[in-house]
């Protein structure tokens, strides 16, 4: 791997975010989960969409709004399509977008939710030589702190993660970052040359020790 060029993550959640609710049958608060299938109503010229979320525990469904008696006209033709296909990049879009949860007053659970990281080169370099340069991309709304995402990514500790933002090691957009900071989706993080030859040492014992 050419550590010279800046690098993209682009964070992929596993699962959609489930949504806390009442369920009615349960009698509790329970986790719904977003079922991909959504149900379309069409009256007249007056279209309903909505995203389907069924209780974890006994399966009741929570229909979340995406449209409510909205004029055929504002929903584009394909989308539309999607919706009665139950298209899973359409259930993806609607079940991370905040603004929807929050018009439906639907509380987000988002913790505990597994996700995968893939880097790809792009075809700028690094600023400095021997450092990293890596650019985030990441759903919205779903939150990450800086400390814990990047032990996960890295080979070191969390507690060698907050000691290089003290020191300054790691950068972004040029500030030093907080181990409490949020991972945003275009983020720029750099880990200065100091921290990427700490890196360097890890993986090299990794090596070592499969060796053995
Ligand atoms: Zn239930």
């Amino acid at each position: 791997m050419n550590r010279n060029l800046r690098k993209q993550w682009i964070v992929t959640p596993d699962q959609l975010p489930a949504v806390i609710r009442r369920c009615p049958k349960c009698g509790k608060k329970t986790e719904f989960i977003n079922s991909g299938k959504f149900r379309v109503n069409a009256n007249g010229r007056l279209i309903d969409v909505w995203l389907i979320y069924r209780c974890g525990q006994c399966e009741t469904s929570w229909n979340m709004t995406i449209w409510e008696r909205a004029e055929a006209g504002r929903l584009e033709k394909e989308e539309y399509e999607g919706f009665l296909k139950n298209d899973p990049g359409l259930a993806e879009k609607y079940g991370n977008n905040r603004d929807l949860f929050t018009r439906n007053k639907a509380e987000v659970a988002v913790a505990n939710v597994e996700y995968h990281v893939t880097a790809v080169d792009t075809a700028y370099p690094c600023g400095e030589a021997n450092a990293m340069e890596i650019e985030i991309r990441i759903p919205p709304g779903f939150d990450l702190r800086a400390d814990i995402f990047l032990m996960q990514q890295l080979p070191v500790s969390r507690s060698r993660i907050k000691k290089w933002c003290e020191d300054g090691f790691l950068l972004n957009g040029g500030q030093v970052l907080s181990p409490k900071e949020k991972i945003k989706d275009g983020m720029l993080l750099q880990i200065r040359k100091e921290a990427c030859r700490q890196i360097q040492e890890e993986e090299s014992k990794m090596i070592q020790y499969h060796i053995v």
